[in-house]
């Protein structure tokens, strides 16, 4: 319903602030200094609720403060900036009621990394949050807050360790994060919207925790805690506790109770930065035992080789994590996790180096610093393009990169005046200017190539690479 410039006038008298900055308690909330066309009118309550008749009137119709360019009360700076856009960042299906909760949550989700962060008020060490669990002799049952719970057993592991679990709701305070296990923050923007679901769906897989010291200890789920959490502050969640085990058996507990019970796979990488977390300390305490010859090799030696390429996996996506975060960007835009695993293992080493850590020869940093290079170079030359998608696919990723990563190989080693040529070429000394420009320059001609005019229907890696070849997706095509 288009207002009339009296009706405009009439509302702006009748509600001399913008409604989100009035229910947000922001100090300076008038519309005051906003031109006419800097404003919008926007339905108060949802027509659903009161009727399309009382929606559209006037009584219901509230001003906000909509400057072009303006912050989003989503951004930062927002509260103090004096060009505000309050209207920017709302969905289409809110009413003006709807924005402002979902806004008050999404501030709490920014501050939010972990549940503990929600529930700042509680002492650790207070007693009222002890819970007491108590196994009943013949395995089939356990008290726990004065309710009885049947008890699950379960053989897990390559061990096939039995472990027993109950599962129960408990108020969301009596549950602390795993200093152990759990290791992976929430973002804030899924939060906020995972948090606005929760607040009228029910939370469907249960918060996965251990029960250690008398606390109940989440080592899955921190996600969906912070996002139950801001959603309902006190209701029950429904949560599978097990018997606390120690942390360092405990990890492959974590990963099968998490596919079972919550009947979502555990991507490879997720895994990874659990094991990551949970071993952060090995390689000091080698480095303690061994002095100068301490090395990878020595100390995760006797291993299995999978668990030890967790461990490298893990460690090398936390870092380029912290660094760009483009994982998590291309994700969204359709990489699988295989994907970003096929990524690293194409171009990083993620077997144990043998050379001590104190040797010239131990590269970790300078693989880092290669690898950050090499996801910005493909962030902005390939996924911040329109152009992506049709490369995406596992097999046509990976066979693609393999040959990338050939020719990128020589690159470094005729570029850096190697005597061999690097088995992945991010592990070798730090690349310079040379490698960056051609770098830059091969990912321009991965996303101009003819190899993605045509179907990528093929999915068998003999056909695509003979395919690849045809297009003309070439090592000397891509480093001319
Ligand atoms: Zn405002």
């Amino acid at each position: 319903v288009a207002l009339t410039a009296q009706q405009k006038a009439q509302l702006r008298q009748d509600h001399p602030d913008c409604y989100v900055c009035l229910e947000l308690g922001v100090a300076d909330s008038s519309l005051a200094g906003y031109e006419n066309r800097w404003i919008q009118y926007d339905h108060w309550q949802p027509q659903g609720l009161i009727g399309a008749a009382q929606a559209t009137m006037l009584e219901n119709m509230r001003p906000i403060h909509a400057a072009p360019g303006g912050l989003s009360p989503l951004d930062p700076g927002w509260d103090t900036s004096v060009r505000r856009n309050c209207h920017r960042g709302k969905s289409n299906t809110f009413t003006g009621s709807e924005w402002v909760s979902y806004i008050k949550i999404a501030h709490l989700a920014a501050k939010a990394s972990y549940s503990d962060d929600l529930m700042q008020d509680r002492d650790q060490s207070d007693s009222a949050y002890d819970v007491h669990i108590r196994w009943s002799g013949d395995g089939q049952s356990a008290e726990m807050l004065g309710r009885q719970h049947a008890v699950m057993t379960q053989r897990v592991g390559p061990t096939q360790e039995e472990w027993r679990s109950i599962a129960s709701i408990v108020n969301p305070r009596l549950l602390w994060v795993d200093e152990k296990v759990q290791s992976r923050a929430a973002s804030p923007t899924r939060l906020a919207q995972f948090a606005w679901h929760l607040r009228e769906n029910p939370l469907l897989s249960p918060i996965l925790c251990r029960w250690s010291d008398n606390r109940l200890k989440v080592f899955d789920g921190n996600h969906r805690l912070c996002a139950f959490i801001l959603a309902r502050q006190d209701h029950p969640v429904p949560v599978t506790i097990f018997d606390g085990p120690d942390p360092e058996r405990f990890l492959n507990v974590a990963a099968e109770a998490h596919d079972t019970l919550t009947q979502l796979k555990y991507q490879y990488t997720d895994k990874a930065l659990k094991f990551s977390a949970l071993h952060a300390d090995e390689l000091e305490s080698v480095q303690e035992r061994y002095g100068d010859q301490a090395s990878e090799e020595l100390a995760w030696r006797g291993m299995r080789p999978a668990d030890v390429r967790l461990r490298i996996v893990g460690r090398l996506t936390l870092r380029l994590d912290q660094a760009g975060e483009w994982r998590l960007k291309w994700r969204g835009l359709g990489l699988t996790d295989p994907s970003w695993n096929q990524f690293l293992e194409t171009y990083a080493k993620v077997t144990p180096e043998a050379a001590p850590f104190a040797s010239p020869q131990y590269l970790r940093e300078e693989e880092f610093e290669n690898l950050s290079f090499l996801c910005q170079a493909f962030d902005e030359g390939l996924f911040d393009t329109d152009q992506a998608r049709d490369s995406l696919k596992t097999k046509w990723w990976k066979r693609s990169h393999a040959r990338f990563a050939r020719a990128l190989s020589q690159v470094v080693k005729n570029s850096l005046h190697l005597d061999n040529t690097p088995d992945k070429p991010t592990y070798a000394p730090t690349w310079d200017q040379w490698v960056h420009t051609e770098i830059r320059k091969a990912v321009d001609n991965w996303r101009e190539s003819p190899a993605w005019r045509d179907d990528t229907a093929a999915n068998n890696e003999a056909d695509i690479d003979r395919i690849l070849t045809q297009r003309g997706f070439t090592e000397t095509a891509l480093f001319g």
